[in-house]
């Protein structure tokens, strides 16, 4: 069997699994489906600012991407991309949209039942934006005992850490508008990417969210006038496909091992 297949766009993922993109399915198909273990991935993604260099879809076509790469090698079935998440410490640069954590909490919830009353059990929300990463464990932890399945989340970057700090020489891992992101951007789309001002835009400092153990929130634009945070002049296609390989490979080893979604309980024993 040949082992390529194309999604709807016509892209090209190399793999020995079938069709993986949930969109494409006429409705039939999925009665060959076996729900119960078959894993359902939401990709997250956002409509924020990147920086004068790259457009404001950048987390939703990179989680996108990362998502169907690694339904290609572990397989999963891949719904489409939700392209508004929680943006509000990036609503003070234009073109940012964003949700409040009251209604992505509701439209996962919708989705999650959605997908159980056709008896899918395994379903992980594929995150693709830092601004999520919080609000998606509180969601996963909530609907989780709501409706007695056993939800995850990932964001794809920590998932793949030890690759990203082996790949990238100017941070340890992704960032915003960094490195990391404009090196898959020139991969994938290199039409949408300003090359000149990849190279020219001033890069804020890090670790300004945490420090000291203590977490406050601040707006973007209190430590980034560019918007930018990392270094996108070291950006290059060719760090983007390896970054993007190592994401899917990370995610379909995770996802081949199966641990996430082992039901092993250690019953509570009052001694
Ligand atoms: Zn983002």
């Amino acid at each position: 069997m040949n082992s390529q297949r194309a999604d709807n766009e016509g892209r090209q993922f190399a793999g020995p699994v079938g069709p993986t993109r949930w969109g494409g399915f006429k409705s039939p198909d999925f009665s060959r489906v076996d729900v119960s273990s078959t894993m359902v991935i939401l990709p997250i993604g956002s409509t924020e600012q990147h920086g004068p260099h790259l457009p404001v879809e950048v987390d939703s076509l990179l989680v996108s991407e990362v998502a169907h790469r690694a339904a290609a090698l572990a397989p999963a079935l891949v719904l489409p991309t939700l392209w508004v998440s929680l943006a509000e410490h990036h609503m003070a640069y234009a073109g940012s949209l964003t949700l409040d954590f009251e209604t992505l909490l509701a439209f996962v919830r919708c989705v999650v039942r959605s997908l159980k009353r056709q008896g899918f059990r395994r379903i992980l929300l594929l995150n693709g934006h830092g601004g999520n990463m919080a609000a998606l464990t509180l969601v996963v932890d909530k609907l989780s005992a709501e409706f007695e399945l056993p939800l995850a989340t990932a964001t794809y970057w920590n998932v793949a850490a030890k690759d990203f700090a082996a790949i990238l020489e100017g941070q340890p891992n992704l960032l915003h508008a960094c490195e990391a992101e404009t090196s898959m951007v020139m991969f994938l789309r290199p039409d949408l990417v300003d090359a000149q001002a990849a190279c020219t835009v001033a890069s804020a400092p890090t670790g300004f969210l945490q420090e000291g153990g203590i977490h406050r929130w601040r707006d973007m634009s209190h430590w980034s006038r560019s918007g930018v945070v990392g270094t996108p002049r070291l950006a290059s296609a060719m760090k983007g496909e390896r970054l993007l390989e190592a994401a899917a490979s990370a995610l379909a080893d995770q996802f081949a091992r199966g641990a996430i979604w082992g039901d092993e309980m250690v019953k509570p024993s009052p001694v």
